[in-house]
């Protein structure tokens, strides 16, 4: 098969990136076993270039797979149970599961997935659900069309994105009905849509129940539920990975952190960020040379040079070319590479109008 462009690459349908195919790989419930954390480090080594990408959506992405790498490589992560079984199936299989779910909470995510599944509704690609039923929710920054939740007083609800509201949830059939509303209402007309954009136009399905108060950011550190460690630029490699598969069952967030389930220190691994006030949580940077073909500047390093040099709470992104494929979304401070030197775009994309051009790598501290 041939690797296909677009924004929702699967581990059946990979994406083309400037390093080689982009495989995504869907964890169920968000959760990976030792075993298959460890499967997985071993898979990047042999069949990719060894970088393993944690995405905003608490997906795993093996970079640098090639066409002939990729049968093998499906065929270890099937053993492992990482795939589904057609490409439909891992399209839609869209579900984020808060990384402190509880058992009941995983119980309910995984009647969701199998009920998604046996529905066989046209929903758009990136049409998406989110469990996030603790006494706070965890995902409320995270984009969803559908939310299983828990509601103000306790209850477990059900809410449409855009909605301030939803309803008691006593079944996940109910999730599955309240999609297949968002298609009798032509949520997806040309097959794309999204449900807060349909709720805007004044569409709405009925609701009563106010949910729980949204929690702040995480940081990297101690939970009831185990260690959250922070990813430098949301990465890691096939050695970390198979160390921390050692430790536990890992869940997988939407931050650039991973859970290692009932760890209580920090382990002392490369490329892990311990300190929630480090300016390196801040920075976001894609391949770059020499790794990345067609990038024009060496990326990460220099992004690391730049971090004691941030303003407070700025993010920036540095691209070695206009493609942006470390950051889709607008930054602070994006600092893209160009023939000429760097560019620097205040509060946009790699891609946006630059404020400045052709800056040397030198002056960007005092830029900064
Ligand atoms: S943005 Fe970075 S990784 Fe993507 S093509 Fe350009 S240089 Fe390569």
């Amino acid at each position: 098969m041939s690797a296909i462009r677009g924004w929702c690459p699967g581990a059946l349908r990979p994406m083309e990136s400037g390093d080689g195919w982009v495989v995504r790989i869907r964890p169920r419930g968000g959760r990976l076993s030792p075993a298959q954390a460890a499967g997985v480090a071993r898979a990047a080594a042999a069949y990719g270039n060894g970088l393993i990408d944690l995405t905003g959506r608490a997906n795993l992405q093996l970079r640098g797979i090639t066409q002939a790498s990729h049968a093998p490589l499906i065929a270890d992560l099937r053993a492992l149970d990482l795939i589904d079984p057609d490409i439909a199936t891992e399209t839609h299989r869209n579900i984020i599961v808060t990384p402190f779910a509880d058992d009941a909470a995983d119980a309910l995510a995984a009647r969701l997935e199998a009920a998604l599944a046996a529905s066989a509704l046209p929903l758009p690609a990136k049409f998406g659900f989110a469990v996030d039923c603790g006494p706070t929710r965890c995902l409320a920054g995270v984009p969803a069309d559908i939310r299983l939740e828990c509601s103000i007083d306790g209850r477990l609800m059900l809410r449409a994105d855009g909605m301030a509201l939803g309803r008691p949830l006593a079944d996940v059939s109910q999730a599955i009905g309240l999609a297949a509303w968002f298609l009798q209402q032509g949520g997806a007309p040309g097959g794309r849509g999204r449900m807060a954009r349909l709720i805007g136009r004044g569409v709405t399905p009925p609701a009563t129940l106010a949910p729980a108060p949204a929690a702040p950011p995480a940081s990297p550190g101690r939970t009831a539920s185990g260690m959250l460690l922070a990813l430098e630029f949301g990465q890691t490699d096939p050695g970390t990975l198979a160390a921390l598969a050692r430790l536990g069952p890992i869940r997988l967030t939407p931050w650039r952190m991973l859970l290692l389930e009932g760890l209580t220190d920090m382990p002392d691994l490369p490329g892990l960020i311990a300190d929630p006030s480090d300016p390196c949580l801040r920075l976001r940077a894609c391949t770059g040379a020499p790794g990345c073909p067609q990038a024009l500047a060496v990326t990460r390093p220099l992004a690391r040079s730049l971090a004691p040099h941030l303003p407070d709470g700025a993010i920036l992104h540095v691209s070695g070319c206009a493609k942006g494929c470390g950051w889709p979304h607008p930054a602070d401070i994006t600092l893209t590479a160009t023939p000429a030197g760097f560019d620097l775009i205040r509060g946009g994309r790699a891609s946006d109008s630059p404020l400045m051009r052709g800056l040397a790598p030198a002056r960007l501290p005092e830029v900064l």
